[in-house]
């Protein structure tokens, strides 16, 4: 088993439920908010391994390297269940339709944009391309950003990685891409909370872990009044500071991401029971965050189906209702989506 450079990308790392939908012949739609189209080869030379779920986190000694730990997670104890990348382009591709298929999903796709389209034109009806977003010399402007919005070549802006970066979301050089966000009413989606464990220490070393804290979005909103925006992978571990935001801002949500595949289970419940009971199951979105390993999708359904203290429609307005109503889907979108099957 190998793990070498996992997650060295973004997130680099029905009134019926999932689980019932799988034994039916017509299956309710999901939305994935948080889905990739990527290289096989985005997260290192495969075949790579990922732990879905991980059950225990890596220890290190700082005598070694923590690459060296890093690349025995998979083979380590904390890792029970495994699973493998695809090993080409189009094998990623049609393992990630098959999942699509099987389950009754449209993705909210994010990538290089070659690829996204790619995807998108072998399946127009399940996947909604979304441009994956870091901030470098050689990132899109925001003009060319509002272009492709413009043309539709993208619904989505984001992932937005720049947490990897070591930049929060109320930094100026991202603000001028709010400000076009806002003007464009794109919607944005941004990674704020779990990457790689160790992700310092990997190749992020301008990442840290209080950047998990989605509070920096408070002055961003208070500037955009119009913006919408959600935080994925919910802003793990930061809890309380995401009940803050949400509670405060009524119009932020939050999808799921890799929480939902790569934390202990028991851990994963824990949160997202606690936003649920909080009052905010109408603003959690189901997201996958399947990079190159399709397998995790089928974990991440799991993980909702098997939550027992959700009831059949918080089920559904985490796997449908809410990001529909985030992404102001036209009836007639909905009643197409549940055509699908
Ligand atoms: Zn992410």
């Amino acid at each position: 088993m190998r793990f070498r450079y996992t997650f060295l990308l973004p997130c680099a790392w029905l009134a019926v439920n999932a689980g019932e939908a799988i034994g039916q012949d017509r299956r309710l739609p999901v939305i994935d908010m948080h889905l990739h189209a990527m290289a096989a080869s985005s997260q290192g030379p495969p075949p790579q391994t990922i732990c879905a779920p991980f059950s225990e986190f890596p220890v290190w000694d700082p005598a070694s390297s923590y690459l060296e730990t890093f690349a025995r997670i998979g083979e380590s104890r904390g890792c029970e269940h495994p699973v493998q990348s695809e090993p080409t382009d189009d094998a990623l591709m049609r393992a990630t339709f098959e999942r699509l298929e099987r389950h009754n999903i449209i993705g909210v796709a994010s990538g290089p944009l070659e690829i996204v389209e790619r995807w998108k034109s072998a399946n127009p009806d399940r996947i909604i391309p979304a441009l994956l977003f870091s901030l470098s010399d050689s990132s899109p402007s925001p003009e060319m950003v509002l272009e492709w919005a413009d043309d539709e070549r993208i619904a989505v802006f984001g992932e937005v990685t720049i947490q990897y970066q070591g930049i929060e979301p109320n930094d100026d050089r991202f603000e001028p891409y709010l400000e076009m966000a806002e003007r464009a009413d794109l919607p944005i989606g941004i990674h704020i909370g779990m990457g790689p464990p160790g992700a310092p220490y990997i190749a992020f070393p301008s990442y840290r872990g209080r950047m998990h804290s989605p509070l920096s979005l408070e002055d961003p909103l208070m500037k955009h009044p119009r913006l919408r925006i959600y935080v994925q992978h919910a802003g793990w571990p930061m809890l309380d500071d995401t009940l803050a935001l949400l509670y405060a801002h009524p119009r932020v949500y939050v999808g799921l991401g890799a929480i939902s595949f790569g934390l202990p289970r028991v851990e994963f419940h824990r949160y997202l029971r606690t936003l649920v009971q909080a009052g905010f199951g109408n603003r959690v979105m189901f997201g996958s965050d399947q990079m190159v390993w399709p397998g995790v999708i089928d974990v991440a359904l799991e993980s909702i189906d098997s939550a027992e203290f959700l009831s059949a429609e918080q089920k559904r307005d985490i796997l449908y209702n809410n990001a529909a109503r985030f992404l102001r889907f036209s009836e007639a979108r909905i009643a197409a989506h549940h055509a699908l099957h």
